[in-house]
């Protein structure tokens, strides 16, 4: 498969909504792709998918994991005018809310409208201007009159996205809404892709996993762990880049935009897995960047690391600026890094591969 097919599959994954709680679209194109190169793809209740290439019985399993939901923002009451109120989904900031264009996702397809914002000339107080809106102000205008045309398009629960394309700004800088984390997921099938095209020398078995409601809880990562239980997990989600202008470094550490993805310590994050994973980037002469977790990580790997007997489990992260914003922004050489470590680490992996503290 060519970089031109796993380019498309990155715009299709972009282009496609994943909002937490209504996956479905984005796995579907998540799922397509992987289904070309691997040896079994399951999906569970919840819609979360695992694509797996089986070595054999009685090896170690990797899993790979990344979540597929975005977060967003759900219809919650219409007005008798044709006004639809929303509430967020998952960490959406509502102070970025207001005079976008959004897709509201019905059974259908997809309503265009607009959230409403008050002219500056007419704002008082009052009607927020000035303030951090609370979400129970964000309201969404889809250009009808009354309630009943407003039901006719879309109907209280339907998911809400931010209208913003992803784009180039230039070979390496990648900008979108939600790169959070359908990053990840593009990551995770292009290394269980490139370990595909190496399978003659795998040891291990590999799972690459897409969950569902990372963004709510890390549901999907703990219902599917649960189930395969593997001798180790590489999850990968986006960290904060903490490079650009108001960011206290010392505060939240020194992490940079395109110097590599960052390897965390500390909390779910196992010793062993950590100290594999450093001496892979060493090897190979991938240039990472170092996190401390200091309670917890915030990602799917909180939910997997304490499944039944415990899962030895590591974070590698991908620095991202804007976070939870529509126009979140990456560096594709740390994808590609990424990608390659987790490549040479599954690689690397011996068909009894175990990790435990206290081993030697
Ligand atoms: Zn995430």
């Amino acid at each position: 498969m060519s970089n031109e097919t796993s380019k498309q599959f990155l715009e299709e994954l972009l282009i496609t909504p994943s909002p937490t709680g209504y996956e479905k679209e984005g796995v579907k194109v998540w799922k397509t792709y992987v289904d070309q190169f691997s040896d079994e793809v399951v999906t569970d209740a919840y819609g979360s998918c695992a694509a797996k290439i089986n070595t054999s019985g009685d090896v170690a399993t990797v899993l790979l994991e990344a979540h597929c939901d975005e977060i967003g923002m759900v219809v919650q009451h219409i007005t008798d005018q044709g006004f639809v109120y929303v509430n967020k989904l998952g960490g959406s900031d509502s102070t970025i809310a207001r005079a976008k264009k959004v897709y509201i996702h019905n059974k259908k397809g997809r309503v265009v409208g607009v959230t409403g914002n008050t002219a500056i000339h007419l704002q008082t107080t009052k009607n927020g201007g000035g303030k951090e809106p609370a979400w129970k102000e964000i309201y969404v205008d889809i250009g009808v009159s009354s309630k009943e045309e407003a039901l006719e398009m879309v109907q209280i629960g339907d998911p809400i996205t931010y209208a913003t394309d992803s784009e180039f700004l230039n070979d390496e800088i990648l900008t979108g809404r939600a790169l959070d984390n359908r990053i990840g997921g593009f990551i995770i099938a292009e290394a269980l892709r490139r370990i595909s095209e190496k399978k003659k020398d795998l040891k291990v078995n590999v799972i690459a996993l897409n969950s569902v409601q990372e963004e709510v809880g890390g549901f999907g990562a703990r219902m599917m762990s649960y189930r395969f239980m593997p001798d180790v997990a590489l999850v990968t989600d986006v960290t904060h880049a903490t490079d650009t202008p108001g960011i206290d470094q010392k505060e939240n550490g020194t992490v940079l935009l395109g110097k590599g993805p960052t390897i965390q310590h500390g909390g779910a994050n196992h010793p062993k897995v950590v100290d594999f994973l450093e001496e892979i980037c060493e090897k190979a002469k991938i240039e990472v960047q170092h996190e401390a977790t200091s309670v917890r990580t915030g990602t799917d790997t909180d939910s997997i690391f304490y499944q039944q007997t415990g899962i030895p489990s590591a974070l590698i992260s991908l620095p991202l600026r804007y976070m939870h914003s529509p126009v979140e922004l990456c560096s594709m050489e740390d994808v590609e890094k990424l990608v390659t470590i987790m490549v040479e680490a599954v690689m690397a992996m011996r068909p009894d591969q175990t990790f435990s503290v206290f081993d030697e």
